[in-house]
């Protein structure tokens, strides 16, 4: 296996090389408040974010607190969310997250992993990217991009994303850890794709021991 150090080095030029290249949002989804975006990231399994803000765009307009979610009839929350794909699991999630926020929290979402994570269906990932872009708290958002490019840069060897998290966090400063993820999902989308990596016209290539592959 690699050394540590020499896998850093590598980290931080495959972050120097991407982070000029992509946009600095940090998150396509539109959003006003933490709650919004909790349940826009639930709104994102599976779909665009672009897709998801034309949902929410009404969404937001009819369903303004955890309590409304709650008491909508649940063929009626799945019909507005539809659009989103997977929307029965979708509308079962949000409303067990939300009667989570209401029995735990006063409905208010929390700024922590431990207690985003104690909520019916929010896991690390959806808690990382709430965390991230509503309370600018650093942490390792690993979605299915962020795992495939860590396993062809050789970052990790696990498939579980709670510990590519954990092995992403040691190999950089905690300031990166969420620019880093979105680099690797930005990059993910454009040129290293899941079927086809276009290793010819990748910037990290020279990074990369998969860049044959
Ligand atoms: S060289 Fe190929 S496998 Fe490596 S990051 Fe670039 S596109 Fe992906």
């Amino acid at each position: 296996m690699e050394r540590m150090t020499n896998m850093k080095k590598r980290v931080g030029a495959v972050y120097e090389v991407l982070d000029p290249l992509y946009t600095h949002e940090k998150t396509a989804l539109t959003f006003k408040t933490p709650f919004q975006l909790l349940v826009s990231t639930i709104l994102s399994a599976q779909c665009t974010d672009k897709q998801v803000n034309r949902v929410t765009k009404d969404l937001f307009k009819k369903y303004k607190s955890p309590r409304d979610y709650v008491s909508a009839p649940i063929a009626e929350l799945e019909a507005d969310i539809r659009p989103t794909g997977f929307y029965k699991n979708k509308a079962k999630s949000l409303k067990g997250c939300c009667q989570g926020l209401l029995d735990l929290y006063g409905g208010k979402v929390p700024a922590s992993m431990e207690e985003l994570i104690r909520l019916p269906g929010v896991g690390r990932k959806t808690a990382n990217c709430v965390l991230g872009a509503a309370f600018d708290i650093p942490g390792v958002v690993v979605d299915t991009h962020v795992k495939r490019l860590s396993l062809r840069l050789g970052l990790t060897r696990n498939e579980h994303p709670d510990k590519i998290e954990m092995d992403l966090q040691k190999l950089l400063p905690q300031d990166r850890w969420r620019r880093f993820s979105d680099l690797l999902i930005y990059h993910g989308r454009a040129v290293c794709k899941a079927r086809k990596p276009d290793h010819d016209h990748c910037v990290i290539a020279a990074h990369c021991p998969s860049n044959s592959i």
